[in-house]
């Protein structure tokens, strides 16, 4: 079906009226952009806060997931993870630039839902089920592709999962995206007690027992 839909995409030319988001940062061209873009008539649905980068992922083929990523770009709330260090959407957007990630749906029985290819310099595979072209699956589709993200940056793409890996994972998706099934307040992930009471009060207690509490060498970190 959204192969059909990009089938049946066309040049379309978009002119975004911007000035009153502010969101433009990188737009020199006035309070008017033009675009030239090969993208789907979706893109020409998105609510008028969201502006279109100059600059698109080649990595991403599929319509649904381009718009997950347009979003992901127009998102620069500050993020912190730990002090000094702190994310963006927009930040994780360029990354997806900067290295290449490609990112589609999972089609593989065999490994479900989503995850991250991390061996092959980054892959993200977003389960099917974000497909849904409503307003609110779009949210959570941000926020899984975020979530999946997190979990290819430096330095975790770089160790063993654990559970204090996916609890800033999911953090990340829940502040990106502004929408979240989980709590995160009163919440200290740098001790193991709260983190594992986390997983089990935020029904994600399987978890629990598959990872390592904490990765080696991140264990030190302090957060806000
Ligand atoms: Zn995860």
């Amino acid at each position: 079906m959204k192969k059909t839909l990009y089938i049946l995409s066309l040049i379309a030319v978009i002119t975004l009226t911007s000035c009153q988001s502010g969101l433009l940062t990188d737009n020199t061209a006035g309070n008017q952009i033009k675009l030239e873009i090969n993208i789907t008539v979706k893109a020409m649905q998105l609510p008028a806060e969201i502006a279109v980068p100059e600059t698109l992922p080649t990595t991403i083929k599929d319509s649904t997931l381009l718009e997950s990523w347009i979003r992901l770009y127009n998102n620069t709330q500050e993020c912190r993870i730990w002090d000094g260090f702190s994310l963006t959407g927009r930040k994780l957007a360029q990354y997806v630039i900067d290295q290449d990630v490609v990112i589609t749906w999972n089609t593989s029985t065999m490994y479900p839902g989503s995850w991250a290819d991390r061996d092959n310099t980054g892959t993200l595979y977003i389960n099917p089920s974000y497909q849904e072209e409503t307003e609110a699956q779009m949210v959570n589709l941000v926020n899984e592709v975020a979530h999946e993200l997190f979990h290819d940056l430096v330095p975790f793409n770089q160790k063993a999962d654990s559970l204090y890996e996916e609890y800033l994972a999911f953090y990340v998706g829940a502040c990106v995206s502004g929408q979240s099934t989980e709590s995160f307040e009163h919440i200290d992930p740098t001790s193991s007690g709260s983190l594992a009471e986390w997983f089990k009060s935020n029904r994600h207690g399987a978890y629990l027992g598959r990872y390592e509490m904490y990765p080696e060498d991140i264990v030190a970190v302090s957060l806000p």
